[in-house]
């Protein structure tokens, strides 16, 4: 196990380094291979000898660790790599995690990328996977073969917001000694997967920790002898796949993650006065914070305090048709930006069965309840909330006559 957060924004504020002469802020280390002054460090540093010195930037760069240790510190965790993206810190996540011919049992409802991955790629490598309706604890268990080395879910799933019970799931994992790997990209600070059992966190910084719309990037997040290993020379699959983070990006991350707990209350904020206003105005809107959503306790129960219950939410228009008028209207009438994603300043909208979720076989799509009606909506803190969410109901009027 791994030790529990404490203050995830107290922890971002007390991981600081240094730049070079004092600077307030880490300089970008750029360089892609380091001197060694002596030849037989070298050697000492391949057979994984000599600690304290960088080797080669596929390897580790002083960047890339800065951002990956106050990662960590925000999510309790010992350790944290950065990577190329989102798919890349699950894929190379699950890979260092499996034995040859292992087992995952996987939410059936997350991001389209990992369902493709868990459904199309990994069999190829030999990993098989089971899907399930993980609000379904005995579903989970029965799943559960000899095999099986990992449990995956969504802290909040992508895109139709259920709300995962993370201690039961971590209890059950351990239970069966399996490992419990959390995709926390919808809900970073908001949620802290570690204090809830789990074993390994994966990001995609593409969104929230990001939030500028601008790159792509992704983190693994874990105990400090898993995230070594994902780097080693022999069998990292970091190292020997080679996605690793860009050190200018790392920088970056590095910086934003310090007004990261500003704009995910700005985001909470913004989120749920839109949606107390809609769900008023008769609109099916989907969204954790509201009393009506059926996780709407168990997501609280799971909460920091503080920081909302995030940016997410959906609305169900009933048909594709509906949806897709809606999304145009909004778009016309300056409400967001009809663009996949999340977590940027500026509310973002899809329609996720025939976007991001449209490598989810249909039958798949049935059993987890979403249809081609259904909107998601990234909402962003730019603006006034009131006069966005009065340019939501006059489209959605125009739309729905109501
Ligand atoms: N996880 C979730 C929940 C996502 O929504 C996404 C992308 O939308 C990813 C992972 C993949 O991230 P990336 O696009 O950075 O590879």
């Amino acid at each position: 196990m791994t030790p529990a957060t404490t203050n995830p924004r107290q922890a971002i504020r007390d991981t600081q380094d240094f730049g070079e002469e004092g600077g307030v802020v880490p300089v970008i280390d750029v360089a892609a291979t380091t001197t060694f002054l002596n030849p037989e460090d070298m050697d000492r540093a391949f057979r994984g000898e000599l600690e304290g010195h960088y080797l080669y930037s596929r390897h580790s760069n002083p960047s890339v660790v800065s951002f990956g240790r106050k990662l960590a510190a925000m999510e309790g965790m010992e350790a944290a790599l950065g990577v190329a993206s989102g798919m890349a810190a699950i894929a190379c996540a699950i890979e260092q995690l499996m034995p040859e011919g292992g087992h995952v049992v996987s939410s059936r409802t997350v991001y389209g990328g990992t369902y493709a991955l868990f459904a199309n790629l990994l069999p190829k490598r030999g990993f098989s996977t089971t899907f399930v309706d993980i609000l379904d604890l005995d579903a989970v268990r029965r799943a559960i073969t000899p095999k099986t080395k990992v449990l995956y879910t969504e802290s909040v799933s992508n895109p139709l917001l259920a709300v995962s019970d993370l201690g039961a799931l971590g209890r059950l994992a351990h239970e069966h000694g399996l490992a419990f790997v959390v995709d926390n990209t919808f809900t970073p600070l908001l949620i802290s997967p570690a204090d809830h059992g789990a074993d390994v966190i994966v990001h995609s910084c593409t969104k929230y920790i990001s939030g500028g719309s601008d790159l792509i990037a992704g983190a693994v997040v874990g105990r400090a002898d898993f995230i070594k290993s994902l780097v080693d020379v022999n069998t990292g699959v970091v190292m020997l796949m080679g996605p690793v983070m860009d050190p200018r990006v790392a920088h970056e991350l590095y910086l934003r993650l310090d007004h990261l707990p500003i704009r995910m209350e700005a985001h909470s904020r913004s989120a749920q006065f839109f949606c107390e206003r809609v769900h008023a105005a008769g609109v099916k809107v989907i969204y954790p914070g509201l009393p009506s959503h059926p996780h709407h306790e168990r997501m609280r129960a799971l909460l920091r305090p503080g920081y909302g219950f995030g940016g997410m939410v959906a609305v169900d228009c009933g048909t594709t048709e509906h949806a897709r008028r809606l999304a145009q209207s909004l778009q016309d009438d300056k409400f967001g930006l009809y663009a996949v994603s999340l977590g940027f300043s500026r509310t973002l909208m899809s329609c996720p069965a025939t976007s991001t979720s449209s490598e989810v076989p249909e039958e798949e799509r049935e059993k987890m309840g979403l249809t081609g009606g259904l909107l998601r909506l990234s909402i962003g803190y730019t603006g006034d909330d009131a006069v966005m969410t009065d340019r939501f109901l006059a489209s959605y009027r125009k739309v729905f006559g109501a």
